[in-house]
């Protein structure tokens, strides 16, 4: 894929850019290594001051920022400006928590006859995240923060439609102080990855988007040995029982299944709702989604805008009519618009069954498919057939409901009565193949250190 700033509302090529070359990139490896030398060293309180200058730093250029990921993406510009302001609490919540996470963990120290015994958390070194181009800001951010904060030095390999935000993202570590070379941005092709993952400096990896990509990726990491984390696709199951209010439940399936324009891996996308409320759930949520606005993303009415490149387009058009031609019945949308851009509206489908692809992979766009079953036990029978387990929602105000959902779905992640989102606080990624590793919160930074193992005997 070109690496360019391609208009997802026009599909014209605002601006390219040239890939590095062999010599470029060699330069920006060896000043990786180079600065993370040094940067192991820093205090946790430089490293600190540094995520929250940068937090500043970002702040100020909130609107800029916001109308880049817009452009680039075609994200809403209402939804661009949540995305920033969410890496700005992410920074901070870095800066502030983050020399309590690498503090020393004591150990028993008699049980094993020590005078005393701890973990001590220490960076790995360089550490490659290869990112998506949904939330371009956000998704680079939750590996950077944390990496900075544990002392590791990143190297971006951003998606080649989201140019601009990458190079941003070198500027703003830059700018807010951090040391030369410790955050750098790689402007390569996915078919160089395989290279600078192979690289002796590269100690480890993160990638955040499809199961191929994963797994060519983790295929790698295995090979050279290397810790990797993946944060893959997601076909997330949003579930609603009888004791649900209705109303929220459905204002919120609508965010949950056009939020990004349908582009978030955590995207609720299979709706399951219990038969006593089939039919009112669907009266609810069709004319909610038929009532959204498709159009201009930077335009403030506009609910939904286009998705981001053409191929992602055509894939979302070929699982519904593929469904379609099965069998399956559109209550809302099924189809593409005329006119530039590539825009695809809110749709809603019934009659989805395991002969239709979209029943086992992940349709990205904002089409949900809704089944009525019997029981949460039904419910959690097809939605645990999936290969996917990353998010998952419940709607239901019944304790042993709730008991229930959370031993049972297979997900990293279970939500009750309330949006599936990603918090700084709290982990975030998923079981089977959604990939394996956290992100945020303590879990997400120890992934890249090594927690080493002390132990001190008693004095001679
Ligand atoms: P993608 O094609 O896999 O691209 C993601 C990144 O991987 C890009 O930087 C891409 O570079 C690179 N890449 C692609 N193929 C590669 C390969 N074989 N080896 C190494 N790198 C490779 O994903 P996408 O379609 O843009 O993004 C959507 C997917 O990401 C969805 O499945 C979504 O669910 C998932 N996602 C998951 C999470 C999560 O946290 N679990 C969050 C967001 C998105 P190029 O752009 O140069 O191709």
């Amino acid at each position: 894929m070109a690496i360019a700033t391609t208009s997802p509302v026009t599909g014209e090529v605002i601006k390219s850019f040239d890939e590095l070359t062999p010599d470029q990139l060699e330069d920006k490896l060896a000043r990786a290594a180079a600065a993370a030398a040094a940067y192991r060293l820093t205090s946790v309180e430089d490293r600190a001051g540094w995520l929250d200058r940068a937090a500043d730093r970002l702040e100020k250029d909130a609107d800029d920022v916001s109308r880049m990921i817009t452009t680039e993406m075609g994200k809403t510009l209402r939804a661009a400006r949540e995305e920033v302001a969410k890496c700005v609490h992410g920074l901070r919540f870095y800066a502030t928590e983050g020399p309590g996470f690498l503090r020393d963990l004591p150990g028993d120290a008699g049980r094993v006859g020590a005078k005393q015994t701890f973990v001590t958390y220490q960076p790995i070194g360089v550490v490659l995240a290869v990112m998506p181009w949904n939330l371009p800001l956000w998704q680079a951010m939750r590996f950077a923060a944390p990496a900075l904060m544990a002392g590791n030095v990143g190297v971006l390999k951003h998606a080649s439609n989201v140019p601009q935000c990458a190079l941003y993202l070198e500027r703003l570590f830059r700018e807010a102080g951090f040391p030369e070379d410790v955050f750098q941005t790689l402007l390569i092709s996915a078919r160089r990855v395989e290279e600078v993952l192979r690289d002796e400096r590269v100690k480890a990896a993160t990638l955040t988007g499809s199961e191929p990509a994963g797994r060519s990726v983790g295929t790698i990491a295995g090979e050279e040995i290397k810790k990797v984390v993946l944060e893959l696709g997601g076909s997330d199951p949003f579930i609603v029982m009888p004791s649900a209010d209705l109303e929220r439940a459905t204002d919120v399936a609508v965010r949950a299944r056009t939020l990004n324009n349908g582009q978030s891996c955590i995207n609720g996308k299979r709706f399951f709702v219990h038969e006593d409320i089939g039919d009112d759930f669907l009266e609810r949520f069709t004319a909610k989604m038929a009532a959204l606005v498709v159009g201009d993303p930077m335009d403030e009415n506009t609910d939904v805008g286009p998705l981001a490149t053409e191929s992602g387009r055509s894939d979302v058009e070929a699982y519904v009519d593929d469904a379609l031609g099965k069998g399956a019945t559109a209550l809302v949308g099924g189809a593409r618009p005329d006119g530039p851009g590539w825009f695809y509206p809110p749709t809603v489908l019934t009659g989805v069954t395991p002969e239709m692809k979209m029943y086992h992979e992940e349709v990205f766009g904002p089409v949900a498919q809704v089944w009525t079953v019997s029981s949460l036990e039904e419910a959690l029978e097809i939605a645990n057939g999936h290969p996917y387990g990353l998010g998952s929602n419940l709607w239901s105000e019944d304790d042993d409901e709730r008991a229930l959902f959370v031993r049972d779905v297979q997900s990293g992640m279970a939500f009750i009565n309330g949006n599936t989102t990603s918090y700084p606080e709290i982990p975030f990624g998923g079981v089977k193949r959604s990939g394996y590793g956290r992100e945020l919160s303590d879990l997400g930074m120890r992934e890249f250190m090594n927690a080493k193992t002390v132990w001190i005997g008693q004095d001679a």
